[in-house]
C-alpha cells in the first residue's frame, strides 16, 4: 500500500479557459494548426524518419539563419539552454568576455559567462538607446577580449541593437568570437549570420518562428567549431556539450532522447517560415508593427522607447499615470481574452510582434482590448482614433515595401 493518498485535482477542461486566450505578449506567441498537429505526434528519435526529419530542420535552419555552417544544433530546453549551450561551449575558463547589456536578457549571457568560468567585463548601455559600435570598438580596444556577447532585440526594455552588423563585424576584426542573442528577432527581422560574421545565434522556438516553447536552435559559425574541437578542459555541461550533441544531429547516433513532438514542430514552423520567404516574413512583421505603434500613439498612449532605438518585435507601452499595469493586463485577460505582458519592474505592458501575432485580425482585437481596458481603468483615450489609425498604418506601411 502507498503511504500517501491520491491528491485531489482538477482536470485540465477546469484549469484551462473555455476558449484559448489570445496570446500577444512577449511569448510564447500563438501557433498555426500544422505547428499545433505536429508536436502531437512521436516517433521513433532515431532512424530513417527522423534522420530526414533533422536534415530538412538543417537545412531550413540555414536559411532562416542565413548561414552555410553545418553547425545547426537543436537543443531540448528554452532559449536560456540555447545561450548556455553557446555560452558553456566558446567561454573557456579566463577568457575575457565583452557583454554588451541593454536589459535583462543580454544580462543573462553575462551570467552564463561568469558561471562557466569566464572573466566578463559588462559595457552597458544607456536606457532606451541601443549599442554604439563606436562604443564597442573602444571597449575591444581596451583588453585581450576572446568573445563578445550582445542581443538583437531586448525583450524586457524593448530596445533594438541596431548597429548589431558593425559590431559583430568589429568583434570579428579582432579575432573575437560574437554571440548573437535573435530569441525574439529570428526571422522577424534582418540577422545574417555569414555576412555579418556572428559565430554562435541563439534562438527559441516560442517567439519569432512561432513554435512551441522547450524546443530551440543554436547555429555555431566554423570558427566556432573550431574553438569547440579546440577544448582541452571536459565540459562540465553533459547535455548541452555541442560535441555530443553533434553526434545527434550530424552523425545520426544518440545524444539524449531528442524531444521528437517539439522537433517536429520546429520543423512545420520552420517549413512555413520557407513557404513564406524571409523577404515577405520581414516586411509582414514590420508594417503589422509600425501600424499597431501608430494606432496605439493615436490612441492616446505613449511608447516605451524613441524610434531610433525601438525594437519592432515586442512594443513597450507605457500606462498612464495613476493607472496600474496588472489591471489592464488583468482586465484585457478576463473580458477580452487576450494576454499581453507586463515588464521586470517598469509600470508598462508589453505587445509581441512575432510570428503569428503579426496578423492584422491580431491587430484589431488586441488594440481594441487595450484601448478599452486602459480607459476601465479611469484613463482617457480615443480608442475610434486609435483604431482608424492602424488601418491607415497597415495600408500606408504595406506602399512603403
Ligand atoms: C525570451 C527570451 C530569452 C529567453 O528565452 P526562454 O525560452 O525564456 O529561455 C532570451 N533572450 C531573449 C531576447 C528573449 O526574448
Amino acid at each position: 500500500m502507498p503511504t500517501l493518498p491520491p491528491p485531489s485535482v482538477e482536470s485540465l477542461d477546469e484549469i484551462l479557459p473555455q476558449e484559448p486566450l489570445l496570446m500577444m505578449g512577449a511569448g510564447p506567441v500563438p501557433i498555426p494548426h500544422k505547428v499545433a498537429y505536429a508536436n502531437s505526434i512521436v516517433i521513433n528519435h532515431l532512424g530513417e524518419t527522423m534522420n530526414r526529419v533533422i536534415e530538412q530542420v538543417k537545412a531550413m535552419g540555414r536559411y532562416v539563419f542565413q548561414t552555410g555552417s553545418a553547425h545547426v544544433l537543436g537543443v531540448a530546453g528554452p532559449g536560456s539552454a540555447a545561450m548556455e549551450m553557446a555560452i558553456a561551449n566558446l567561454v573557456f575558463p579566463g577568457d575575457r568576455v565583452l557583454c554588451v547589456c541593454n536589459g535583462y536578457f543580454s544580462r543573462r549571457m553575462a551570467e552564463m559567462a561568469t558561471r562557466v568560468g569566464g572573466e566578463v567585463t559588462v559595457l552597458q548601455v544607456p536606457d532606451f538607446e541601443y549599442a554604439l559600435a563606436s562604443r564597442v570598438e573602444e571597449a575591444l580596444r581596451g583588453g585581450d577580449y576572446k568573445v563578445v556577447t550582445i542581443v538583437q532585440g531586448e525583450t524586457s526594455n524593448t530596445v533594438c541593437n541596431r548597429e548589431l552588423e558593425q559590431i559583430t563585424k568589429l568583434a570579428d576584426a579582432r579575432g573575437c568570437l560574437a554571440i548573437v542573442d535573435a530569441v525574439c528577432t529570428l526571422s522577424t527581422m534582418p540577422l545574417e549570420m555569414d555576412a555579418w560574421k556572428v559565430d554562435a545565434v541563439i534562438t527559441g522556438g516560442q517567439k519569432g518562428l512561432s513554435s512551441i516553447p522547450g524546443v530551440s536552435l543554436l547555429a555555431l559559425s566554423e570558427k566556432a567549431w573550431r574553438k569547440i574541437e579546440s577544448r582541452r578542459q571536459l565540459m562540465p555541461h553533459w547535455c548541452l556539450d555541442a560535441r555530443l550533441a553533434d553526434n545527434f544531429w550530424n552523425k545520426k547516433s544518440y545524444h539524449y532522447t531528442a524531444p521528437v513532438s517539439g522537433v517536429l514542430a520546429i520543423h512545420e514552423a520552420l517549413r512555413l517560415v520557407v513557404d513564406e520567404t524571409l523577404p515577405r516574413r520581414f516586411e509582414r512583421h514590420r508594417v503589422c508593427s509600425l501600424a499597431l505603434q501608430r494606432g496605439i500613439e493615436a490612441m492616446g498612449l505613449e511608447l516605451l522607447v524613441p524610434q531610433a532605438a525601438r525594437l519592432n518585435s515586442v512594443i513597450g507601452i507605457k500606462v498612464p499615470a495613476g493607472v496600474s499595469a496588472d489591471a489592464v493586463r488583468a482586465h484585457m485577460s478576463r473580458v477580452h481574452r487576450v494576454e499581453i505582458s507586463g515588464s521586470f519592474g517598469l509600470e508598462i505592458v508589453r505587445i509581441g510582434q512575432m510570428g503569428e501575432q503579426s496578423r492584422a485580425h491580431n491587430l484589431f482585437r488586441t488594440l481594441h482590448a487595450l484601448g478599452s481596458s486602459v480607459q476601465h481603468a479611469g484613463a482617457a483615450l480615443d480608442l475610434p482614433a486609435g483604431i482608424a489609425e492602424l488601418e491607415k498604418g497597415l495600408s500606408e506601411e504595406a506602399l512603403t515595401a
